[in-house]
Protein backbone atom coordinates (compact mmCIF):
# COMPACT_ATOMS: atom_id res chain seq x y z
CA UNK A 1 0.00 0.00 0.00
CA UNK A 2 1.32 3.29 -1.16
CA UNK A 3 0.00 6.41 1.12
CA UNK A 4 0.41 10.02 1.43
CA UNK A 5 -0.36 11.30 4.68
CA UNK A 6 -1.19 15.50 4.20
CA UNK A 7 -1.72 18.15 6.98
CA UNK A 8 -0.13 21.46 8.51
CA UNK A 9 2.54 21.17 11.04
CA UNK A 10 1.53 19.78 13.76
CA UNK A 11 -1.22 17.65 12.69
CA UNK A 12 -0.67 14.59 14.25
CA UNK A 13 1.17 12.70 10.94
CA UNK A 14 4.53 11.24 12.33
CA UNK A 15 2.14 9.59 15.04
CA UNK A 16 -0.50 8.65 12.62
CA UNK A 17 2.41 7.31 10.06
CA UNK A 18 4.09 5.32 12.78
CA UNK A 19 0.70 3.44 13.94
CA UNK A 20 0.36 2.70 9.79
CA UNK A 21 3.59 0.95 10.14
CA UNK A 22 3.23 -1.04 12.53
CA UNK A 23 -0.65 -2.06 10.94
CA UNK A 24 0.48 -2.40 7.67
CA UNK A 25 4.85 -3.46 7.99
CA UNK A 26 5.39 -0.65 5.35
CA UNK A 27 7.88 2.03 6.43
CA UNK A 28 7.20 5.66 7.06
CA UNK A 29 9.12 8.26 5.02
CA UNK A 30 9.52 11.16 6.91
CA UNK A 31 11.28 14.15 4.22
CA UNK A 32 11.54 15.98 7.68
CA UNK A 33 13.76 13.42 9.39
CA UNK A 34 15.71 12.21 6.79
CA UNK A 35 16.64 15.99 6.28
CA UNK A 36 17.32 16.73 10.22
CA UNK A 37 19.60 13.50 9.79
CA UNK A 38 20.95 14.79 6.96
CA UNK A 39 21.71 18.27 8.98
CA UNK A 40 23.32 16.15 12.02
CA UNK A 41 25.61 14.70 9.75
CA UNK A 42 26.68 17.57 8.00
CA UNK A 43 26.34 16.10 4.67
CA UNK A 44 25.97 18.03 1.02
CA UNK A 45 22.13 18.42 1.58
CA UNK A 46 22.53 18.77 5.10
CA UNK A 47 24.37 21.74 4.43
CA UNK A 48 22.14 22.96 2.31
CA UNK A 49 19.11 22.67 4.27
CA UNK A 50 20.26 23.68 7.70
CA UNK A 51 19.22 27.41 7.82
CA UNK A 52 16.44 26.70 5.27
CA UNK A 53 14.90 24.20 8.22
CA UNK A 54 15.44 26.43 10.96
CA UNK A 55 13.81 29.45 9.30
CA UNK A 56 10.55 26.92 8.36
CA UNK A 57 10.80 27.59 4.66
CA UNK A 58 10.83 24.75 2.05
CA UNK A 59 13.71 23.07 0.87
CA UNK A 60 14.19 23.29 -2.84
CA UNK A 61 12.08 20.35 -4.66
CA UNK A 62 15.06 18.88 -6.69
CA UNK A 63 16.51 18.19 -3.46
CA UNK A 64 13.68 16.25 -1.33
CA UNK A 65 12.49 14.56 -4.87
CA UNK A 66 15.96 12.81 -5.01
CA UNK A 67 15.94 11.91 -1.31
CA UNK A 68 12.42 10.01 -2.06
CA UNK A 69 13.37 9.03 -5.38
CA UNK A 70 16.21 6.98 -3.79
CA UNK A 71 14.48 6.16 -0.65
CA UNK A 72 11.79 4.36 -2.68
CA UNK A 73 13.71 2.39 -4.74
CA UNK A 74 14.88 0.53 -1.31
CA UNK A 75 13.98 -3.42 -0.70
CA UNK A 76 11.40 -1.95 1.94
CA UNK A 77 9.43 -0.16 0.10
CA UNK A 78 8.81 -2.65 -2.25
CA UNK A 79 5.41 -3.52 -0.32
CA UNK A 80 4.60 0.05 0.28
CA UNK A 81 5.57 2.76 1.88
CA UNK A 82 3.70 5.97 3.75
CA UNK A 83 5.28 8.81 3.19
CA UNK A 84 4.79 11.89 5.98
CA UNK A 85 5.71 15.08 4.63
CA UNK A 86 6.14 14.64 0.78
CA UNK A 87 4.56 15.97 -1.26
CA UNK A 88 5.08 19.61 0.14
CA UNK A 89 4.42 20.76 -3.43
CA UNK A 90 2.31 20.49 -6.67
CA UNK A 91 5.64 19.60 -8.10
CA UNK A 92 6.73 17.68 -5.81
CA UNK A 93 3.37 15.91 -6.09
CA UNK A 94 3.79 15.87 -10.14
CA UNK A 95 7.70 14.29 -9.68
CA UNK A 96 6.26 11.39 -7.48
CA UNK A 97 3.41 10.78 -9.64
CA UNK A 98 6.23 10.60 -12.61
CA UNK A 99 8.28 8.40 -10.57
CA UNK A 100 6.03 5.54 -9.51
CA UNK A 101 4.16 5.77 -12.73
CA UNK A 102 7.85 4.89 -14.78
CA UNK A 103 7.75 1.67 -12.33
CA UNK A 104 4.12 1.04 -13.66
CA UNK A 105 2.82 2.27 -9.65
CA UNK A 106 0.56 3.68 -8.58
CA UNK A 107 -0.68 5.57 -5.05
CA UNK A 108 -3.34 3.92 -3.23
CA UNK A 109 -4.39 7.31 -1.07
CA UNK A 110 -3.52 10.31 0.51
CA UNK A 111 -5.28 10.74 4.04
CA UNK A 112 -5.67 14.34 4.89
CA UNK A 113 -5.54 15.14 8.59
CA UNK A 114 -7.90 18.04 9.17
CA UNK A 115 -7.08 20.30 12.36
CA UNK A 116 -8.36 23.53 13.17
CA UNK A 117 -5.53 26.23 12.77
CA UNK A 118 -5.35 27.37 16.03
CA UNK A 119 -4.82 24.63 17.94
CA UNK A 120 -1.65 24.21 15.97
CA UNK A 121 0.58 26.65 17.48
CA UNK A 122 -0.30 25.07 21.04
CA UNK A 123 0.28 21.49 19.92
CA UNK A 124 3.89 22.54 18.60
CA UNK A 125 4.87 24.31 21.60
CA UNK A 126 3.37 21.43 23.39
CA UNK A 127 5.55 19.08 21.60
CA UNK A 128 8.81 21.36 21.74
CA UNK A 129 8.37 21.35 25.84
CA UNK A 130 7.37 17.50 26.28
CA UNK A 131 9.97 16.59 24.20
CA UNK A 132 12.71 14.14 25.41
CA UNK A 133 15.27 14.89 22.48
CA UNK A 134 16.01 18.66 22.20
CA UNK A 135 13.93 20.90 21.01
CA UNK A 136 13.53 21.19 17.11
CA UNK A 137 15.15 24.06 15.98
CA UNK A 138 12.02 25.18 14.08
CA UNK A 139 9.40 24.58 16.82
CA UNK A 140 9.50 28.32 17.69
CA UNK A 141 6.75 30.80 17.52
CA UNK A 142 8.59 32.38 14.99
CA UNK A 143 9.53 29.83 12.61
CA UNK A 144 6.21 27.92 13.46
CA UNK A 145 4.29 30.91 12.18
CA UNK A 146 6.09 30.64 9.25
CA UNK A 147 5.64 27.03 8.40
CA UNK A 148 2.15 27.44 8.75
CA UNK A 149 2.31 30.28 6.04
CA UNK A 150 4.10 27.90 3.62
CA UNK A 151 2.04 24.82 4.27
CA UNK A 152 -1.18 27.42 3.59
CA UNK A 153 0.61 29.17 -0.08
CA UNK A 154 2.23 25.87 -1.19
CA UNK A 155 1.06 22.20 0.50
CA UNK A 156 -2.62 23.29 0.54
CA UNK A 157 -3.09 23.61 -2.89
CA UNK A 158 -2.42 19.74 -2.70
CA UNK A 159 -6.04 18.87 -1.24
CA UNK A 160 -7.14 19.60 -4.59
CA UNK A 161 -5.23 18.11 -6.91
CA UNK A 162 -5.75 15.00 -4.86
CA UNK A 163 -9.38 15.64 -4.28
CA UNK A 164 -9.54 15.86 -8.48
CA UNK A 165 -7.40 12.59 -9.11
CA UNK A 166 -10.17 10.92 -6.41
CA UNK A 167 -7.63 9.91 -3.85
CA UNK A 168 -8.22 12.25 -1.76
CA UNK A 169 -9.82 10.37 2.07
CA UNK A 170 -10.06 13.59 4.95
CA UNK A 171 -10.28 12.72 8.43
CA UNK A 172 -10.95 14.43 11.53
CA UNK A 173 -7.71 15.13 13.12
CA UNK A 174 -9.08 17.15 16.47
CA UNK A 175 -10.03 13.59 17.85
CA UNK A 176 -7.73 11.63 19.96
CA UNK A 177 -5.17 9.63 18.54
CA UNK A 178 -6.95 6.82 19.25
CA UNK A 179 -10.20 7.85 17.41
CA UNK A 180 -8.22 9.44 14.52
CA UNK A 181 -6.43 5.95 13.96
CA UNK A 182 -9.35 4.14 13.52
CA UNK A 183 -11.02 6.52 11.45
CA UNK A 184 -7.82 5.85 9.10
CA UNK A 185 -8.60 2.92 9.33
CA UNK A 186 -12.31 2.48 8.54
CA UNK A 187 -11.65 4.92 5.59
CA UNK A 188 -8.95 3.06 4.16
CA UNK A 189 -11.24 0.05 4.37
CA UNK A 190 -13.83 1.39 2.87
CA UNK A 191 -11.51 2.95 -0.10
CA UNK A 192 -10.43 -0.47 -0.54
CA UNK A 193 -13.90 -2.29 -0.81
CA UNK A 194 -15.08 0.44 -3.48
CA UNK A 195 -12.36 -0.29 -5.19
CA UNK A 196 -13.16 -3.87 -5.42
CA UNK A 197 -16.45 -3.24 -6.62
CA UNK A 198 -15.47 -1.28 -8.91
CA UNK A 199 -13.14 -3.41 -10.45
CA UNK A 200 -15.38 -6.10 -10.01
P1 LIG B 1 6.35 19.47 10.24
O1 LIG B 1 6.28 19.18 11.69
O2 LIG B 1 6.34 20.93 9.93
O3 LIG B 1 5.41 18.67 9.42
P2 LIG B 1 8.68 18.11 9.05
O4 LIG B 1 9.50 17.35 10.02
O5 LIG B 1 7.86 17.35 8.09
O6 LIG B 1 7.85 19.15 9.89
O7 LIG B 1 9.64 19.09 8.19
C1 LIG B 1 10.53 19.98 8.79
C2 LIG B 1 11.19 20.89 7.75
O8 LIG B 1 11.91 20.09 6.80
C3 LIG B 1 10.22 21.71 6.89
O9 LIG B 1 9.82 22.89 7.53
C4 LIG B 1 11.08 21.95 5.65
O10 LIG B 1 12.05 22.95 5.87
C5 LIG B 1 11.82 20.64 5.49
N1 LIG B 1 11.05 19.68 4.64
C6 LIG B 1 10.51 18.49 5.02
N2 LIG B 1 9.89 17.89 4.00
C7 LIG B 1 10.00 18.72 2.94
C8 LIG B 1 9.54 18.69 1.60
N3 LIG B 1 8.80 17.65 1.12
N4 LIG B 1 9.87 19.73 0.78
C9 LIG B 1 10.59 20.77 1.22
N5 LIG B 1 11.05 20.88 2.47
C10 LIG B 1 10.77 19.87 3.33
Amino acid sequence: MRLILLGPPGAGKGTQAKRLMEEHGIPQLSTGDMLRAAVRHETPVGLKAKDIMARGDLVPDDVVVQIVSDRIEEEDCRPGFILDGFPRTVAQAEALEAMLHEHGKDLDAVIELQVDEEALAERVETRARESGEAVREDDTVEALKNRLSVYRAQTAPLIDHYAQIGKLLTVDGMQEIEAVSADIRRILSEAQNEKVRAAG
